[in-house]
């Protein structure tokens, strides 16, 4: 078995790693085809590159009108499931600039770092284990899978040793070149810290420095006493949060799957001690039906446990989807221990335990996490959704969006412009509107409008004729099938409200 490495969130004493199968490294049509849904998410409103006018900031985007639409339902679908559906999980919202001891105690100030070398002649800065990874990854398809797995475990060794010169040496004698300049002229192996950090008030010293989070979960745990109070909550009890997440990424790519400034939906569950690693395992079960629920097709989808963990947890898995650019991870289940509320104690000198009457005992609880990036969850959507179909002489593009999440509900199309039919189509809407969100369109001929439609991932196509000012009846256009079918206007709101609902993806679970 082949092997790549990974620096793994949250930190250990330096870069910690976890082995998992090679990711299998995307052919010239997957690169293709994310190629074609990055140009579509651009030109129908779903992302652009941030401050574009200016040339754009790398790894940093913005989202657009259905992007946006497409990223609040994923979120909000999430909330609910967590806050909703479990009784015993309630929410909070903490601000992104925590006290500067938080990541101290978590550990993020001294180890929250990824090795990194620069080529000194094209001043290109890259990640140097990924450098090697990569080198790896180009040997297994070249057939030296021997090498790749000398290579991985090489540079594992490496890592783990902290020998940073050694991890240079390695580049240089494998003959691994920048791909920019072609030459091997590096500079030393250095650790880089991915926390961005700021100043707060006007006095720039050392303990005015703070810091963007890294991640969400710290805000969680430093309010667990807090929530557990104020919510009367029992252990087993769980904390949600979505919120931005910013890490300086040395290497930014592909995309919105690695950003510098992204958004995390995260929720610790916290359990008796010797409990945990049964709420481990339900919790990866719950969340990989989620993902199934949502309509992602399970051979798509893997498990994978860290084979190497890091020090704070006694188990971790990664749910990981297949990208066109091979399976990544998406969401991260992690059995964190007593580590972050244990530290926080120490740090703050204020005690974080619990009374649990049942077993008449106080205890620092266990924590299970289970963190998704919500912009993974749109990407993972994305390439899900986006559909190429050819039929004789057509390619027809469209977005298969389960229509609990997709953007828009429905388009309310008039056939003409005249005989009243506008007049009657915006009762429709009067209809619908506060309840779905509906777009009316009038321009263009219905066979274009229906492609316009299809191309942002609308479920259904409304349309109003003649017929309609006789019968009160319309043709509902299904996305998928483009089938047609007539519909009295007063069953419309419930079939919308039926294919739409959230608790179509909630039963499932
Ligand atoms: P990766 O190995 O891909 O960097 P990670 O193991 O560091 O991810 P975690 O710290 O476990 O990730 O974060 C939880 C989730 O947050 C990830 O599963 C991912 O969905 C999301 N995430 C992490 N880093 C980024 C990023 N730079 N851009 C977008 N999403 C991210």
């Amino acid at each position: 078995m082949n092997y790549q490495f990974h620096s793994l969130h949250p930190p250990n004493q330096f870069v910690s790693l976890i082995l998992r199968p090679m990711a299998k490294t995307a052919n010239p049509a997957e690169n293709a085809q994310l190629k074609d849904i990055i140009a579509h998410a651009k030109e129908y409103g779903f992302v652009y590159p941030s401050s574009e006018i200016y040339d754009g900031l790398q790894a940093v985007y913005d989202y657009g009108a259905y992007g946006v639409e497409l990223k609040n339902n994923l979120k909000r679908l999430w909330w609910e499931t967590m806050t909703r559906v479990h009784e015993n999980i309630v929410g909070i919202d903490a601000a992104i600039f925590m006290h500067p001891t938080t990541w101290k105690a978590s550990g993020h100030v001294d180890s929250f770092n990824d090795p990194m070398i620069d080529n000194k002649d094209s001043k290109k800065r890259y990640r140097a284990d990924v450098l090697v990874e990569e080198h790896a990854a180009k040997l297994e398809n070249e057939g030296k899978v021997d090498e790749a797995k000398q290579l991985t475990a090489a540079l594992a060794r490496l890592l783990e040793a902290e020998d940073l010169a050694g991890v240079r040496d390695l580049i240089i004698n494998e003959g691994i070149t920048c791909p920019i300049s072609g030459t091997s002229n590096w500079t030393d192996v250095r650790q880089f810290n991915l926390m961005f950090s700021t100043q707060v008030g006007s006095v720039a010293d050392d303990a005015s420095t703070i810091y963007l989070r890294p991640e969400t979960a710290q805000g969680i745990f430093v309010n667990f006493l807090n929530v557990q109070k104020t919510a009367r909550m029992k252990v087993p009890f769980g904390i949600a949060q979505i919120g931005k997440a910013f890490r300086n990424e040395i290497v930014a790519r592909q995309f919105i799957f690695r950003m510098r400034e992204f958004e995390q939906m995260e929720m610790q569950f916290f359990v008796r001690p010797g409990t945990e690693l049964d709420w481990y395992q339900k919790w990866a079960d719950v969340r990989m039906r989620w993902h199934l629920a949502l309509g992602t097709p399970a051979e798509k989808l893997r498990k994978h446990d860290h084979e190497k963990l890091a020090h704070y947890a006694n188990a971790a898995m990664d749910i990981e989807y297949e990208f066109p650019f091979g399976f990544k991870e998406v969401e991260g289940i992690h059995s964190r221990t007593d580590f972050d509320l244990k530290s926080h104690q120490e740090y703050s000198k204020k005690k974080q335990q619990y009374f649990d009457p049942e077993v008449n005992q106080n205890y620092i609880p266990y924590v299970i996490e289970t963190s998704i990036g919500a912009d993974r969850l749109f990407l993972l959507t994305l390439c899900n959704a986006y559909t190429e179909e050819t039929t004789e002489d057509k390619t027809r593009v469209y977005l298969k969006f389960h229509p609990a999440v997709a953007p828009v509900k429905a388009a309310i199309l008039p056939l003409t412009k005249k005989d009243g039919l506008p007049e009657k189509a915006q009762e429709i809407v009067e209809l619908l509107k506060y309840d779905f969100n509906i777009i009316y369109e009038e321009a263009a001929s219905i066979g274009k409008r229906y492609t316009r439609q299809d191309l942002i991932g609308t479920p259904f196509c409304i349309a109003v004729d003649h017929q309609t000012l006789e019968d009160n009846t319309v043709t509902i256009r299904h996305r998928d099938t483009t089938e047609q079918e007539r519909v009295p206007i007063s069953e419309l709101h419930g079939r919308i409200a039926e294919a739409t609902s959230f608790r179509r993806v909630f039963e499932r679970i």
